[in-house]
């Protein structure tokens, strides 16, 4: 069996799945205790229930993200597309803009 290697959801390293790690029953990965303790891990001696994406199951875990109190980062970018009635070619120009002002 290979290593398999994850990036924490909070720092953003990146860690093999052989060391210490934390994961939550919902599927995110944090290379500390520290590190999901803020965003929120906990475990849930009474079982969490997390509605999924095929369904609701019963966690011992759970996390800001499978709480619904906190979101990844590509859904809040695709919430502020969709609210902003802009498309994600108009983000890329503002985007560039913003790039090309910074050096000023
Ligand atoms: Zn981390
Ligand atoms: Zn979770």
């Amino acid at each position: 069996m290979g290593v398999d290697f994850y990036a924490c959801n909070n720092c953003r390293d990146t860690f093999p799945d052989c060391g210490h790690y934390v994961s939550c029953e919902c599927g995110e990965h944090w290379c500390s205790d520290e590190c999901a303790e803020e965003e929120g891990f906990r475990r849930e001696p009474d079982g969490f229930m997390y509605k999924g994406q095929y369904g609701e199951y019963k966690h011992s875990t759970s996390c800001g993200f499978c709480r619904q109190e906190d979101f990844s980062d590509t859904e809040l970018l695709d919430f502020l597309i969709r609210s902003h009635n802009s498309s994600r070619a108009e983000v890329i120009d503002m985007y560039k803009e913003s790039k090309e002002n910074e050096g000023e």
